[in-house]
C-alpha cells in the first residue's frame, strides 16, 4: 500500500470532521455569544436587532447540539451517518451566518464592516475545512451571496473597488487553504515514511533478510515467551537444531548465489513443516536453523523433524558434492527443555545431538533419550 492508497482510505469530509470540526463548533458558540451580547448591550438603540439575537441563538444552540453529537458518537455506523450529514449541517451554519451578515450590513450600511466581518467568518472556516474543498465551498457561497445581495454589495451599485475586495477575500481564503493543505500533505507523507521506516527496521531487527525466518536475536525472546506459555499449555518444549549436510561443497560446486537460493528453499521447507502458530523457525547462522516447538511428547517432536526431512527430500535440490545423497539433506538434533534450563544449555543439548547425527553419517535425526 503506497501513500496515495493510504490517503484514499479516509474521505476528505471524515478528515475535516476529525481535525477541525469541534474547534469550528466551539468558535461558533463563542463568536455568536459575543455578537449577541454586543448587540444587546450596544449603547445605540438603532443598532440593536432582535433578528440578530434570534440568529445568534439559533447558531449557539445548533452548534451546542452538534458538539454533543460529536463528543458522544462513538459507534462507527452512527459516526459515519453523521459525517454524511456534514455538508447539510455546514450549509445550515452558513445560511445562519449569511442571515447575520445580511442583518449587520442592513444595520450599519458600511462596506468595510461587511467585508471585515465576512473575512472574520471565512478565515476560521478555512482553517476548519481546508482539507475538504466541498465543505469550504458550501460554507462560503451563501455568505458571499448575502454580501452580494446586500445594500452595500456590488449588486446594488457597481463599484470596481468592491469587486476587487471580493477577489482579494477569495484569494486570501483559497491561498490559505492551499498552504494548509500542503502542510497537511507534507506532514502526512513524513508520518507515512516514518511508519514505513519503523516497519523496515522492526523487520530487520527480528527477521533474517535472506530467508524471511526469525533471526538469531529473536530466539531469546521467543524462547522466554514459550517457557511462559508452558504454564498454560500442559505441553513440553523442544528445540531442534538443523544443519545442511556438506553445504561448503554445495557452494563450491554451484556457487554462492545458488547457495543462497538453496538456503531460502530449505527455510521454506522447514516453515511448511511446522504445525502451530506457537512454533517458530529461526535462521541461527550460516546454514544452521533452529525450530522451537510445543509438543505432547518427544514422539511428536520427532514427527516434525521427519516432516522437515521429507519436505526437503520432496524439494529435490540436487547436491553432487554430498557424500550421503544426490539430493540436499539436513542433519537434526532434538533436545527437550527441562525445568531450570536456560537457552544456552538447551542449545548445547540440541547441538550435542546434532553432532551425533553428523557423526552417525548425516541425513539423520538424533534426540536426547
Ligand atoms: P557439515 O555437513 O559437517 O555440516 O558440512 P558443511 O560443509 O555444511 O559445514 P561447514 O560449517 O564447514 O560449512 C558451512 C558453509 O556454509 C560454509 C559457508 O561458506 C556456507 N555459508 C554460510 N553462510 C552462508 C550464506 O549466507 N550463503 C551461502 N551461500 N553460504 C553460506
Ligand atoms: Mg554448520
Ligand atoms: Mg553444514
Amino acid at each position: 500500500m503506497n501513500f496515495q492508497d493510504n490517503q484514499k482510505k479516509e474521505t476528505k469530509t471524515s478528515i475535516a470532521f476529525s481535525k477541525g470540526y469541534a474547534w469550528f463548533l466551539c468558535l461558533n458558540i463563542v463568536c455568536c455569544t459575543w455578537l449577541m451580547l454586543w448587540n444587546i448591550y450596544t449603547p445605540h438603540a438603532h443598532y440593536q436587532s432582535s433578528n440578530l439575537t434570534a440568529f445568534n441563538i439559533c447558531i449557539i444552540s445548533f452548534a451546542a447540539i452538534n458538539l454533543i453529537f460529536y463528543v458522544t458518537l462513538k459507534q462507527s455506523i452512527a459516526k459515519k451517518l453523521y459525517q454524511r450529514l456534514l455538508p447539510a449541517i455546514v450549509l445550515v451554519f452558513s445560511l445562519l451566518w449569511a442571515a447575520i451578515l445580511f442583518t449587520l450590513i442592513a444595520l450599519y450600511q458600511n462596506t468595510m464592516i461587511s467585508l471585515c466581518f465576512m473575512l472574520i467568518i471565512l478565515l476560521p472556516a478555512t482553517i476548519a475545512f481546508y482539507i475538504s474543498g466541498k465543505l469550504l465551498l458550501i460554507f462560503s457561497v451563501p455568505l458571499i451571496l448575502a454580501w452580494f445581495c446586500s445594500d452595500v454589495g456590488p449588486w446594488q451599485e457597481f463599484n470596481l473597488l468592491q469587486i476587487a475586495a471580493y477577489f482579494i477575500i477569495m484569494a486570501v481564503i483559497y491561498s490559505a487553504r492551499y498552504i494548509l493543505l500542503e502542510w497537511y500533505q507534507r506532514s502526512q507523507r513524513s508520518e507515512y515514511e516514518k511508519n514505513l521506516l519503523i516497519q523496515k527496521l522492526t523487520k530487520l531487527a527480528h527477521y533474517d533478510s535472506l530467508t524471511g525466518l526469525y533471526n538469531k536475536s529473536s530466539l531469546a525472546t521467543f524462547y522466554h515467551d514459550s517457557i511462559r506459555a508452558l504454564e498454560k499449555r500442559q505441553e513440553k518444549l523442544f528445540l531442534i537444531v538443523l544443519d545442511i549436510d556438506f553445504f561448503k561443497q554445495y557452494n563450491d560446486i554451484y556457487g554462492h548465489v545458488a547457495g543462497d537460493e538453496c538456503l531460502l528453499k530449505t527455510s521454506q521447507c522447514i516453515e511448511n513443516s511446522l504445525r502451530q502458530t506457537s512454533d517458530a523457525a529461526f535462521r541461527f547462522g550460516g546454514e544452521e536453523f533452529v525450530v522451537i516447538t510445543h509438543c505432547k511428547d518427544i514422539g511428536q517432536a520427532i514427527k516434525i523433524s521427519h516432516r522437515i526431512k521429507a519436505n526437503i527430500a520432496a524439494a529435490k535440490i540436487p547436491h553432487q558434492g554430498s557424500e550421503v545423497s544426490s539430493l540436499l539433506t539436513v542433519s537434526q538434533g532434538i533436545a527437550q527443555w527441562q525445568p531450570g534450563m536456560n537457552l544456552k544449555e538447551l542449545l548445547e543439548a540440541a547441538d550435542k545431538e546434532l553432532y551425533k547425527a553428523k557423526r552417525g553419517g548425516r541425513n539423520a535425526i538424533s534426540f536426547m533419550k
